[in-house]
């Protein structure tokens, strides 16, 4: 189990007057984010020494046993921004608010960013955080199946299937509803891309619905209870035999279409895979706030993304490609 902040339980902004009276200066974020960082009190990450106190900057304290500078922002999205935290709150706020979510346009009105490439990267950095790391497996019963994007239009699996993206997606069953989700985009339809998949998504144990592609036959070999409709030999069509798979596919495409105007690079579709997988999974939150202070808590918690390597560079990032964002 991750450790939880020792922040109460609903310690965030209900309202956007709520957060914009809060966190109005960059001494309120910074110590809310302390307390998001260091729940159980400070640690120096060198050391590990518990003793700390300011220096003249702001944003730096030094450790009392090593004397380390350690930065809040250090190791998180925040490093290397020359933006105040005012306005990264502002758009986490922005972000987890919007019911279909945001695009980098819209970031940049609603902030009065001057660059819409800061937007993106925002936009990009935080999608990252929306991927918890070690986050549970799924468990019950899961439909699984496969879906394309982009490229030319043509049947399942068939020709032409190399220019469009590959997704797979996994669909926890609750009832006749649909539980959580996951999804991910794979290289290809082997066998070893959707078991890679499977096992890093869901439980061992569970009961896995598929079709009758070959590429699922090593499940229960996996130690997973394979259960395999075979639409070819079913005069019922696959999305009856599998609604929830093929409506949560669904969804994902009229998302792409409608916030982000299809406007998605393949490169980059992963990323919005994770966003449209955290909405999905906390859709019937009540509470917008704390969508802010999960996605907060992430942010704290996920390593610094350059710009160049949002943009696809492969190699070591040079500070110049870190764009001010
Ligand atoms: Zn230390």
């Amino acid at each position: 189990m991750e450790k939880q902040p020792h922040l109460p339980a609903d310690d965030y902004p209900k309202t956007i007057e709520e957060l914009e009276s809060r966190f109005s200066t960059e001494e309120a974020c910074r110590a809310y984010l302390w307390k998001l960082r260091w729940p159980d009190g400070f640690r120096c990450p060198r050391c590990q020494g518990a003793r700390v106190w300011p220096t003249g900057r702001s944003n730096l304290f030094e450790c009392g046993s090593c004397h380390h500078q350690v930065s809040i922002t250090a190791g998180t999205i925040f490093e290397g921004s020359r933006k105040p935290l005012v306005q990264w709150f502002r758009a986490i706020w922005w972000m987890t608010n919007e019911k279909n979510g945001a695009s980098a346009l819209g970031l940049q009105r609603v902030l009065g960013l001057g660059s819409y490439q800061t937007a993106w990267a925002w936009l990009h950095k935080l999608r990252r955080a929306m991927v918890r790391q070690g986050r549970d497996l799924l468990d019950g019963r899961v439909e699984i199946d496969e879906t394309y994007w982009g490229g030319p239009k043509v049947g399942k699996r068939g020709r032409g299937a190399k220019e469009k993206a590959l997704i797979v997606i996994a669909v926890q069953e609750n009832g006749t509803g649909i539980g959580r989700i996951r999804m991910a985009r794979i290289p290809d339809i082997s066998g070893p891309s959707l078991e890679g998949f499977i096992q890093a998504t869901i439980l061992p144990g569970t009961t896995v619905h598929t079709d009758a592609y070959r590429g699922y036959n090593g499940l229960n070999s996996l130690g997973y209870v394979h259960e395999v409709t075979n639409m070819s030999n079913s005069d019922v069509p696959a999305h009856v035999a599998m609604p929830r798979v093929h409506r949560v596919a669904a969804l994902l495409k009229r998302w792409i279409m409608g916030t982000h105007q299809g406007g998605i690079s393949h490169e980059h579709l992963e990323y919005y895979l994770d966003e449209f997988t955290f909405r999905f999974n906390r859709r019937t939150s009540k509470s917008r706030g704390k969508l802010f202070y999960r996605l907060l808590q992430q942010a704290v918690g996920t390593d610094a993304v350059p710009y160049s390597s949002l943009v696809g560079g492969s190699s070591r990032p040079k500070p110049q490609d870190v764009v001010d964002a």
